[in-house]
């Protein structure tokens, strides 16, 4: 059978493990490295898809914990699939929900056979297994679906993370078994905390199972940046060179930077959505509040250099305003700025690495004292 899904490398740093390359998927191309703007309940927040393709983002994220809860898969299956249902026709990636089941929900109780937990939708009880959260992607239809894995605490012991590492791995295999479609790519995901040899064995024995992609999961959950960097930095190496890699959950410029360095093509992360909700916007690699009272009566773009909608159309002023007096337009405005600014970052890093000019042109972010933003 020939597959919809390839991934074909175009340039290679000469100083770093940083790679451009062209992820194929049923939906379209998704040109790397790349920024995923999250829209958890088949929805970029109060971003309408059209407005979202203008920011150039290419492929998005949605939540499978989050919408199986509500309005569940078999509606989002009844209206053809995620693509139809949310009217957003590039590429989709859902994650497993098992992240949000060790994160978000109470009453967990975690056996060999899954997850059992309370939602705090309605209270009921469920049950996430492998199987279960393989069926579920697979009624909601997204190119890519995640291996449905247990993401270890931080802090937490290293036995643990050995116990929570390994049962990955073995759930791993229940979702390859499970898995029904051919036109849906099934990711595995590195586990092994912030133990190192933990992370570089479970990558070579998921990459012996010769899947579609590759991601790097239980980073950013609390852990200091610099933890974060050495994880990436020893396992990214490790995954296939052929296949695409995606750190999951973070999205900060250096974060990114370093990620890229180390050989990672996809990332994810709420913060452009999350920041434009609290009033604060992304301009030039700073983080601005733009309630603050020095934009009251500064009637210039929010950024000069920015060709998106709300740069070329409205004045610091009027967003200071619409912040201030809560309007929803604020949100709207924020958010397709701040997705143009990540996803337009992201796509700065690939033409300078087509160039070969990465390390030079990133090395403010290559540094180990560079800012997190
Ligand atoms: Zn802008």
């Amino acid at each position: 059978m020939i597959s919809s899904f390839s991934f074909v490398c175009q340039a290679c740093c000469t100083n770093s493990q940083a790679r451009a390359g062209v992820f194929s998927t049923p939906h379209g191309e998704v040109e790397t490295p790349r920024f995923m703007p999250v829209g958890t309940l088949a929805t970029v927040k109060t971003v309408t898809p059209q407005q979202l393709q203008a920011t150039g983002a290419q492929m998005i994220l949605a939540n499978t914990y989050h919408l199986h809860l509500q309005p569940g898969e078999q509606i989002v299956a009844g209206a053809g699939g995620l693509h139809k249902f949310m009217a957003w026709n590039g590429p989709i990636l859902t994650d497993s929900g098992g992240f949000q089941v060790f994160s978000l929900s109470e009453l967990r109780k975690i056996t060999e056979n899954g997850v059992t937990f309370r939602s705090p939708r309605d209270g009921r009880i469920i049950e996430l297994t492998p199987e279960k959260s393989i069926q579920i992607q697979n009624a909601l239809g997204a190119d890519v679906i995640m291996a449905f894995d247990e993401c270890p605490p931080y802090p937490a012991t290293r036995e643990d993370v050995e116990l929570a590492t390994e049962r990955t791995y073995r759930w791993l295999k229940r979702c390859i078994a499970a898995h029904q479609r051919q036109d849906q790519a099934l990711f595995g995901i590195v586990q092994g905390g912030v133990f190192l040899d933990l992370r570089q064995e479970a990558a070579i024995s998921l990459t012996q199972l010769d899947l579609p992609g590759y991601a790097i999961g239980g980073v950013s959950v609390g852990e200091p940046p610099e933890l974060i960097e050495k994880i990436v930095r020893a396992t990214a190496p490790m995954l296939p060179a052929e296949k695409p890699r995606y750190l999951m959950g973070v999205g900060t410029y250096r974060e990114m930077v370093q990620a890229i360095a180390a050989g990672v093509d996809l990332f994810d992360c709420v913060i452009p959505t999350r920041w434009a909700r609290h009033g604060t916007v992304v301009v030039g690699g700073e983080r601005w509040n733009l309630k603050n009272a020095q934009f009251r009566e500064d009637f210039t773009p929010l950024d000069e250099s920015c060709d998106c909608y709300t740069c070329q159309n409205f004045t610091r002023a009027y967003l200071c305003h619409l912040v201030r007096t809560r309007e929803i337009l604020a949100y709207t405005l924020l958010s397709i700025h701040n997705i143009t600014e990540l996803v337009r970052f992201t796509q700065r890093i690939r033409e300078a690495i087509l160039r070969d000019r990465f390390t030079e042109e990133f090395a403010q972010w290559l540094a180990p004292t560079a800012s997190s933003l």
